[in-house]
């Protein structure tokens, strides 16, 4: 099977480093970190100043390397289709490569890399790749996938959305949910 797989907040704890890194950002500018995540002209400043640095440190949420390595060994595909993009910030144009490195330091083997997906274009890279399964964390990318006919899994280990079907919270259960649907 071909598994794609949303990078941030579905392998990564994105939220919780941007958290960490707007606080000591709003600290320094003496600054409510609330006042500038709703500022776009703030909210931008500080990605320009910190987007590499999360994207690089950034820590894997629990099981990721080991339930994708052992989907690889049976033979699955694994392709990281993110809306990440080189154009999210002027600061950081090297985005691949960024997260192409941030893999290897974390131990996680894919077979491929793809940027700029978002809503309908990740709902197109999935049909273009065919992928046979896509595992999201954004509700809004969920019903775009599925809407195309496309299998896909809400990731939600933080019980932010109120779906009662189709959503898991953690990898081992993902796993279990791949096994069972080859
Ligand atoms: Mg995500």
């Amino acid at each position: 099977m071909r598994i794609g797989v949303d990078l941030d907040d579905t392998i990564c704890r994105t939220t919780e480093i941007v958290h960490d890194r707007i606080e000591k950002y709003s600290e320094a500018i003496h600054m409510n970190p609330l006042d500038i995540m709703n500022d776009e002209m703030l909210k931008e400043g500080f990605f320009r100043i910190y987007l590499e640095d999360i994207y690089t440190n950034v820590e894997v949420k629990r099981n990721v390397q080991n339930v994708l390595k052992r989907l690889r060994n049976k033979g699955n595909e694994i392709y990281i289709i993110t809306a990440r993009s080189n154009s999210t910030v002027p600061t950081v144009k090297n985005m691949f490569q960024i997260t192409d490195d941030w893999l290897k330091k974390n131990d996680i083997e894919v077979d491929a890399v793809i940027l700029s997906a978002y809503g309908e274009t990740k709902a197109d890279v999935c049909k273009r790749y065919e992928i046979d399964i896509m595992i999201d964390d954004d509700p809004y990318n969920y019903k775009k996938i599925t809407s195309e006919g496309i299998h896909c899994i809400l990731f939600d280990d933080r019980e932010r959305y109120n779906l009662k079907n189709d959503y898991l919270t953690n990898w081992l259960d993902i796993e279990k949910y791949i096994e069972r649907n080859r």
